[in-house]
């Protein structure tokens, strides 16, 4: 089935209800966005000879237009390529290669001015491709998407790369049904009064959140920033409500500074689907006492997109709940359509409570990595998917990510999991971020250093940190050596880059 069959049954079932807003002015209503989907998918087809199959690639800001490019490609059975718009025109338009898009829409067309896009033509926003395209929409009948299996490819999700070249992951329509469903059953309830906000990255998790709310004739609000503003965000929770969104941990820390700066308390919104990187304990506790229990949180990763575990509001704001504490350090438990494992180096299940990898099986996972047979075969191994993330499951079901595998750390045999220092680090006073890796060491293989952002006003020296992690856990986690820096490298998705931090010691 199409997903595109969404939008049309709810374009017929209530056609003039608010659908796309940039900030708070209406763009379409469903009749609205559904015509622009049909009607440019049909022009795509006739002017440029577009395929079933074939790809086109999104390279834009967040902006109105793109939720009905998105769904135009599906109307004619072709495959979505959208890329992070933050990323260099270099990276974009090596995805725009490996891809072999035919079509590529961007902002303003000047792509191929950067880099060599060979056969792929390319249209621009700002020359006024959509306009074009778009002309006599709100003449048009509204046809049906065109009829595909659910097995059919429909998003190339290139993932973020914090190593390497980013890797085509290829999710089917049934994949992004699924993880639509699951939404709406472990994550958060859905109704007609919600507004979704697209804070973040449309290319990445925040668009993916889409249908969902597409299925239940929900508001699409495309914020004036265009990204993610804590003030605007705050304002247009009081002023439009039932305010929905996205955010990686930096971009809550974000919120709940600018709204303690504001005396402001999150009214109007409604959920804040936290997720994309680890989110400390101590900050989430912070976020709830500055915002209230407007949190939920997710871990996904492209491949298996937003959908391995959740932990709904209820969980996360539970503070009777004898293991509190302990649940808001995890991710959750795992959601509906998916079966999550903890295991060892030979796939063996660990006992409760002890580390391995995380693997996944459900109707979320990708088909496997878009041209690229040996990525593919070393990461879903036995139908199962290896995520590379290290955890453990407790006894009633809750995940606890330690860390991806390569960023354990090895000190004198014993594993040490940089997570765990990391949230003993962003509980103590004046420390604002940090990130610990492993560095090379002559006697303990590597030892733990800890790179460390200073709450803004705050003097906190390495002995202070010392001390304080001297009372948190044992010594041979401790970091042997506090690096201060003015803030933490991260990619355009908010993630911090534990690579840059190992070069940045390993040239000193
Ligand atoms: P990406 O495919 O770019 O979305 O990256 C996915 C990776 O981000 C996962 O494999 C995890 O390592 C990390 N991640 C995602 N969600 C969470 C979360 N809620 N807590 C900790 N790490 C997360």
């Amino acid at each position: 089935m199409n997903i595109a069959n969404w939008l049309h049954a709810t374009a017929l079932l209530r056609p003039d209800a608010p659908a796309i807003y940039h900030g708070e002015s209406l763009y379409a209503d469903y009749r609205r966005f559904a015509q622009e989907a049909s009607h440019i998918g049909q022009r795509l087809v006739q002017n440029f000879g577009l395929q079933p199959g074939d790809r086109v690639a999104l390279y834009m800001q967040n902006r109105v237009e793109y939720l009905s490019l998105l769904y135009a490609i599906w109307w004619v059975g072709a495959v979505a390529v959208p890329i992070n718009y933050k990323l260099h025109a270099k990276e974009a338009a090596w995805i725009v290669g490996n891809a072999q898009a035919t079509l590529l829409f961007s902002d303003d067309g000047m792509l191929h001015d950067a880099a060599d896009l060979s056969s792929c033509r390319e249209l621009g926003m700002k020359d006024g491709a959509f306009n074009t395209l778009v002309e006599g929409a709100a003449h048009d009948g509204l046809a049906a998407p065109a009829s595909v299996s659910s097995n059919t490819l429909a998003w190339l999700f290139y993932t973020s790369g914090t190593t390497g070249r980013p890797k085509g992951v290829m999710l089917t329509h049934g994949n992004l049904m699924a993880m639509s469903l699951c939404y709406a059953v472990d994550v958060d309830n859905v109704s007609t009064d919600d507004t979704m906000l697209y804070a973040a990255p449309l290319s990445h998790g925040a668009g993916l959140y889409n249908f969902v709310h597409v299925r239940f004739g929900a508001r699409h609000m495309v914020p004036q920033s265009g990204g993610f503003d804590s003030n605007e965000i705050l304002g247009l929770g009081a002023s439009v409500g039932n305010l929905c969104f996205f955010a990686a941990p930096t971009m809550v820390k974000r919120l709940v500074q600018a709204a303690k700066a504001a005396h402001a308390d999150g009214a109007g919104i409604k959920t804040i689907v936290c997720g994309g990187g680890p989110m400390y304990a101590a900050d989430m506790v912070d976020a709830l006492d500055t915002l209230g229990p407007r949190f939920a949180q997710i871990y996904g990763q492209g491949e298996s997109p937003m959908t391995i575990t959740a932990m709904r509001r209820e969980v996360i704001s539970g503070r009777d709940h004898p293991k509190w504490h302990e649940r808001l350090a995890s991710v959750g438990t795992a959601h509906s359509c998916v079966e999550v494992r903890v295991v060892s180096e030979d796939m063996a299940d660990m006992p409760a409570g002890d580390c391995g990898e995380v693997i996944v099986r459900g109707s979320t996972v990708m088909q496997g990595y878009w041209r690229n047979e040996e990525a593919t075969r070393q990461t879903l191994v036995q139908g199962w998917l290896k995520t590379g993330d290290i955890g453990y499951l407790s006894s009633d079901g809750f995940l606890t990510l330690t860390d991806r595998s390569k960023d354990v750390i090895i000190s004198g045999g014993s594993n040490i999991y940089p997570r765990e220092v990391e949230e003993v680090l962003a509980r103590c006073p004046g420390v604002f971020e940090a990130a610990v890796i492993g560095a090379p060491h002559p006697d303990w293989g590597e030892e733990v250093v800890a790179f460390i952002v200073v709450q803004p006003g705050s003097a906190i020296d390495a002995a202070a940190l010392d001390a304080w992690c001297k009372s948190e856990i044992a010594s041979f986690k401790k970091p042997k050596r506090y690096e201060f820096c003015p803030e933490l490298p991260k990619n355009s998705y908010g993630k911090i880059l534990k690579t840059e931090l190992r070069q940045r010691l390993s040239s000193t």
